[in-house]
Parts: C-alpha cells; structure tokens; sequence
C-alpha cells in the first residue's frame, strides 16, 4: 500500500498558557522563498509549530501561513523582518489566543479545487444519522441512503470529465477524493464487471463506522457507491454491505449490482 498517514493540521487547540501568534506571508512562489524567510526567523530564535502552504487566487503567488510560539516576539520588529524578504508581498501576523484556546483568525471559506467544502466533525454528522435511524427507523436509512445515492449519481460524471479516466480506474480515483474528504482512510475496488454490472469494493475506516452497532451502518456511503455504479454500468444498482467495521470486521465492503427488477413510476 502506498504511503498516508493522518492530517493533522491544527486550527483550534489548546493554547497551555502559550502566547500564539499566526502569521501568514503572501510570497512570489519561487525556489527558496520559504527557506529564506524561515531562516531569518530561525535567526531571530522563533519556533515555527506548524502551517500549511497554500494557493492563493493568483499563479504567482502563494501563501505560507502558520502559528509561532509568540512569547517575547515583537510582532513590528517580526513583520518588518519578514517583509524584508525579497519576493515576500504581504505579511499579516495576529494574536490568535481566545481564552484558553488557539484559533485559527486568517482563513475563511476552504477550497477543494474550484469547490468550497463544510468540514463537520465525524461524530456530529453520526449522530445525525443515528437520529434518522432512531427516528425513522428503515425509512431513515433509505432516506440517508439516498442522500449519498443521488451525490453518487452525479458525481459519476463530473469525475469522468475531470480525471479522463474510465472503468476500474475511475472508480478507484473517486475512491481518493473521498478519502482527500476524510470520508474513509482508504478504499479498493476488489471486483468490477461492468458487462455484468457487479462491483465489490471495501473501504477502511469510514466516518460512518466509528462507533459500534451490531449491524452494518454505512447508508450513506452504500448510497454513494450505489449511485456511482448506478451511472458507470447505465442501469439502476442496489447496494449491500456485506462487512463493517462497527460490528468488528476488518473493513466495510459493498457489492453493488444490478436490480433484479424494477418497479415502474407510472
Ligand atoms: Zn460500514
């Protein structure tokens, strides 16, 4: 298996008592830039704790941003230090101490490509869901199911278009935007027969499965591969999830295949 591991990128944590300053520099994307700007900080003593080197609405320029431990730092002295940098067009330094905690002051909306995304902590969006079975009962997981279906079915195409690719390769490159989603830490397409429109596909540690429950739990996500088949093979799938995780398996494993028979909505 190819390398990962967990991104973790802290906006939000306890400060311990810490002063926290965030800086962000918007800079000429060029060779050294960052290790130039990085040095006159080490000089000056400051401890980068970490950041994230991102894009900016322009191809030339970029932004570093990241959190100091900010104790005895003089934010003029720092700001006339970095902007001292050549390349270095914007420099923005901030307290980002509130009460206890340390939060993340410089950033709004987050992208993914051209896309702004909502992160929603897992557990949150589980007891959702939990709620709707509770609730609702097996009207709620089809309704959660269909949730994922109809994000699956549309899905399909803008990702045809966009990777280029078909078939098993397609499918396995979906599987990597959802994992880039935190949806699941990684998935395998095991079987795919699109002449007989069957699919087998696992994923390892989805949202969905983080807690317990003696019976498999991922509507959502079932949905999701459900609806994406559903378009690959050009005829309505219905989805099973053979394995999860919250009842102890290794993985969750769907197979997806064609629907015996339909009704028709006359
Ligand atoms: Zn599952």
């Amino acid at each position: 298996m190819e390398h990962r591991h967990n991104l973790f990128f802290p906006r939000l944590f306890e400060s311990g008592g810490k002063r926290i300053l965030e800086i962000s520099i918007l800079a000429e994307n060029t060779p050294g830039r960052i290790a130039e700007v990085s040095s006159a900080l080490a000089d000056k003593g400051v401890n980068i704790l970490w950041g994230v080197h991102h894009a900016s609405d322009r191809p030339d320029v970029a932004w570093w941003c990241f959190f100091i431990d900010g104790e005895g730092v003089d934010e003029g002295e720092l700001r006339d230090l970095i902007s001292g940098v050549r390349g270095v067009r914007e420099v923005h330094i901030s307290e980002a101490n509130l009460g206890d905690m340390v939060v993340d002051v410089h950033h709004g909306i987050q992208l993914l490509g051209p896309d702004a995304v909502v992160e929603m902590r897992a557990g949150w969006l589980r007891n959702v869901f939990r709620e709707a079975y509770k609730r609702w009962g097996d009207d709620g997981k089809r309704m959660v199911e269909f949730l994922g279906l109809y994000g699956g079915r549309k899905s399909y195409p803008e990702w045809r278009r966009r990777f280029g690719l078909e078939g098993k390769a397609l499918a396995e490159a979906a599987l990597n935007v959802i994992v880039v989603l935190g949806w699941i830490e990684r998935g395998e397409v095991v079987e795919l027969d699109v002449k007989k429109s069957v699919a087998r596909v696992r994923l390892w540690n989805t949202f969905e499965s983080g807690e317990p429950s003696p019976e498999p739990v991922c509507h959502f996500l079932k949905g999701v591969l459900t609806g994406f088949f559903s378009e690959m093979f050009g005829t309505p799938c219905f989805g099973r999830e053979v394995a999860c995780r919250a009842k102890g398996d290794e993985y969750c494993e769907f197979i997806i295949t064609k629907k015996p028979f339909t009704f028709s909505r006359g």
